[in-house]
């Protein structure tokens, strides 16, 4: 029943292609557009590298840059890093362009373009200047039926697995709102209608969604229901979920091995730390992008996502985290407003902090050498939580940094280049 009004007319198919048009324009509009980075080579630099510590993707950077040979980059050379959920593509500006009509080409409000481009308000183009604009316009997405909900906007339009997704729906009143993803509810917020509001919508709602790791690539639906002053009704509306790419290790334990543990100890530790992931949601307490929990200099050793087979059986684990290597003793920072939940030492997680930063989005630092932190204190972003080190079940000094939305681990780098909202 996907864009089937459940109840009221039917007679929606003749605005499918006006809507349409209109919803191209919305699903590219991403809010909170900053413009990629931009680094400059050291040596010793890889694409590859540079991929993974911007979350971006080696064609991305190729295609932005215009790289003849992804092998060989220039030290001192600098490169635009587009973000992965939006890969960018170089254009050079033409006689008779505009903000507006590129910006319209592209799918993207014209205040959008120029954020895109670090162009301040009101800066004009000239010919031959060179900007940035989405690699593709996204894939079309069903329109709405008629009726008080006029559209619903993802970003990423079309999420990996891993992913976090922010979903903002626009409505021509006021409506009482529910979002199913998965097993889970949505929780909703107000929102500023914003540039890319419908002309007739007046209220705006936007929730978060994560796409779990193992979470089949294909199109699954989110759930909606609203109920306005004089009706209600309910739709599913679809969202490709593309595979995340996330390579397969298969471990082969030595015999013996993993039994080190008292299973029921490992079991109480995790029912105890789930508890805590999915406990009540609280009022938002972030804004803006996630800074990165530990120095930028102390590379990842592990990335999120790593799926895992153990002894031949099947792939039914993964990595939830990103590994960080750093020296014992490095600190490590709070990436954003938040209060602590959990601060003890832990078999398996070793000196373990847990932070809720609201809404259902928790971080997680294990393995500290040392707890700066303690239970019910509120952090700032760079606040110090602990210090890098080899506690629990830890081979080497390392941070393992997780979060979760509403208990489902997603990709935390994901939060350095995203905005939610
Ligand atoms: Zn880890």
């Amino acid at each position: 029943m996907a864009g089937e009004r459940v109840r009221g007319g039917l007679r929606w198919t003749a605005r499918v292609a006006a809507a349409l048009a209109l919803w191209a324009a919305l699903a590219t509009a991403a809010h909170g557009l900053e413009p990629p980075p931009r680094h400059v080579v050291q040596p010793g630099d890889t694409l590859a590298a540079l991929a993974e510590r911007y979350a971006s993707t080696v064609p991305a950077i190729v295609a932005a840059n215009r790289l003849a040979d992804p092998d060989r980059i220039a030290v001192g050379q600098t490169l635009v890093i587009p973000p992965a959920y939006m890969p960018l593509v170089p254009i050079e500006a033409r006689p008779g362009d505009t903000w507006e009509t590129l910006a319209r080409q592209h799918g993207l409000s014209a205040d959008a373009l120029r954020q895109l481009n670090a162009a301040a308000p009101g800066e004009r183009l000239w010919v031959g200047q060179d900007l940035f604009v989405p690699a593709s316009p996204e894939a079309a997405s069903p329109a709405l039926p008629p009726g008080p909900l006029l559209a619903i906007e993802a970003v990423p339009p079309a999420p990996r697995q891993g992913q976090t997704v922010l979903v903002r729906l626009h409505a021509r009143e006021p409506l009482s709102l529910t979002v199913r993803w998965g097993e889970r509810d949505v929780p909703l917020l107000p929102a500023d209608p914003g540039p890319t509001a419908p002309a007739d919508g007046v209220a705006a709602y936007w929730g978060l969604a994560a796409v779990p790791v193992l979470a089949p690539p294909g199109v699954q639906h989110l759930e909606v229901r609203w109920q306005s002053q004089t009706e209600s009704g309910a739709l599913r509306w679809p969202l490709a979920v593309a595979d995340g790419g996330y390579p397969t290790f298969h471990i082969v334990l030595p015999p013996g091995k993993g039994d080190l543990l008292e299973p029921t100890l490992v079991r109480k530790e995790a029912e105890k730390v789930n508890a805590v992931w999915n406990g009540p949601i609280t009022e938002r307490a972030w804004t803006g992008r996630f800074r990165r929990p530990i120095a930028d200099q102390f590379p990842t050793s592990a990335p999120f996502g790593q799926k895992r087979s153990y002894n031949g059986g099947p792939v039914n684990s993964f990595h939830a985290g990103q590994d960080f290597s750093a020296p014992g003793g490095t600190p490590v920072t709070a990436p954003a407003r938040g209060t602590v939940v959990l601060a003890e030492p832990l078999i398996v997680r070793g000196n373990a902090v847990i932070v809720d930063h609201g809404l259902g989005v928790l971080t997680g630092y294990w393995h500290l050498s040392e707890i700066a932190v303690a239970v019910g204190q509120t952090v700032q972003p760079g606040d110090l939580i602990g210090l890098v080190g080899t506690t629990g079940l830890s081979t080497g000094n390392h941070l393992h940094w997780e979060l979760r939305v509403r208990g489902v681990p997603v990709d935390p780098m994901q939060w350095l280049v995203q905005s939610f909202p």
